[in-house]
């Protein structure tokens, strides 16, 4: 940011176009120095390191053993700027903080922990492809993301230093879709696919889209959460021509919903993304309904449909993060009536092993008898429904 002789565009602030195609090179002189787009410089502050949390954040005895071991093995730690500003420094139950700073409970490995909770390595079909449904697969492409959560189903082999997956790499994931034309519904995951350069994000996508019998295709990211500067106009511009894209983003918790977060997710949508929301279920994070009515209604104000209330996965160490099967239910059924219905996402179990996902709901059916059903309602009555 020094002062230097060649003239240039004024710099713009995150959020902004001058990212032309990941790191681009400003003017058009040889050697002109290649500058980071904004968000790329946004990431790049972002803390990795126990010193550097340990200045931010006034850490517990437990958060810097679990820092410290963060550090060595396990699921590295990094939190972007922008997912900073919304912990509370001081206070260890914030629910930011919870989410990203690591606790010394992670050693502790609970019953029913996995370390590949939904069976994904059997699951593989091709390097990096995962299919366990008959028309859908997921596609990992990097394995960076902004942020690491410290609940990350895939933290066994997220963040260790391959970054984006080179093109060549992916191409026998490509050549096995071309082969299996019943998978229609792509899902580009990883790590964040919105971590990556745009340039890459295009290149993946536009082979893809080579692929007749790929239709839809979702990014799953935390991106618009955890730096929402990368939602440049630049990226929406570049993603725009390969619609049907869909947005999967990962807001837990109403603070989240940032001015600039909003910002992201206000832009998706002029865009022409379906935004569609994945909440976690956490323990002491957002296990309560009043702050699920908070964080569904702020999403739903800003077009993003609360899509699926994840049952916590089964990784190892999350054991504190975990909530009962029961407590989910217990959630929904407070919230069924009350909330409107677009605000109110399906509850879903990803049952160990890979065996595929469960939906779970309340149970309003009192009795069944033949031709007629006894229901209750949640407002309390009981109501018969006879068939014809
Ligand atoms: C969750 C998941 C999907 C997507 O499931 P939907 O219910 O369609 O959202 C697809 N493939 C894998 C491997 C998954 O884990």
């Amino acid at each position: 940011m020094a002062a230097e002789s060649p003239p240039r565009p004024p710099p713009l602030r995150g959020g902004g176009d001058e990212e032309a195609g990941g790191f681009v090179s400003l003017g058009r002189g040889p050697a002109r120095e290649k500058k980071k787009p904004a968000w790329a410089r946004d990431l790049a502050r972002s803390i990795t390191t126990v010193d550097e949390l340990a200045k931010v954040i006034r850490l517990t005895p437990e958060e810097l053993e679990g820092a410290r071991r963060a550090e060595k093995e396990g699921l590295s730690l990094r939190i972007t700027p922008h997912y900073l500003s919304l912990v509370d420094r001081e206070d260890p139950r914030c629910p930011i903080r919870k989410q990203v700073v690591p606790q010394a409970a992670e050693k502790v490995t609970s019953p029913g922990d996995l370390v590949d909770p939904l069976g994904e390595e059997a699951h593989t079909v091709a390097p990096h492809l995962v299919r366990r449904y008959p028309d859908r697969a997921l596609l990992l492409a990097t394995d960076r993301c902004a942020v690491y959560c410290r609940f990350c189903t895939r933290s066994r082999l997220v963040g260790d230093g391959g970054g984006a997956v080179p093109m060549t790499d992916l191409e026998p994931a490509m050549a096995w879709l071309e082969a299996n034309p019943a998978v229609r519904d792509v899902i580009l995951s990883g790590g964040d696919p919105l971590a990556m350069a745009t340039p890459r994000i295009v290149r993946i996508l536009e082979r893809l889209r080579r692929i007749e019998s790929v239709e839809t295709i979702r990014l799953a990211t935390r991106v618009p959460v955890a730096l929402p500067s990368r939602i440049t106009s630049e990226l929406l511009a570049a993603l725009k021509p390969l619609h049907p894209l869909w947005v999967m983003t990962h807001f837990n918790h109403p603070k989240e919903l940032a001015p600039a977060a909003l910002k992201g997710l206000e832009r998706l949508a002029d865009a022409g993304f379906p935004v569609m929301n994945q909440t976690v279920l956490l323990r002491g994070i957002n296990d309560d309904p009043e702050v699920l009515t908070a964080l569904f209604r702020g999403l739903v104000r800003a077009r993003a449909r609360p899509y699926y209330l994840l049952q916590m996965d089964p990784v190892r160490g999350t054991g504190h993060l975990r909530t009962p099967v029961s407590r989910g239910v217990e959630i929904l059924e407070a919230l069924q009536g009350k909330l409107s219905g677009i605000a109110i996402p399906k509850l879903v179990v990803d049952t160990p092993g890979g065996m595929g996902k469960v939906p779970l709901a309340p149970d309003y059916v009192v009795s069944r008898a033949p031709g007629r059903t006894l229901f209750r309602t949640p407002r309390g009555v009981e109501v018969e429904y006879v068939d014809p």
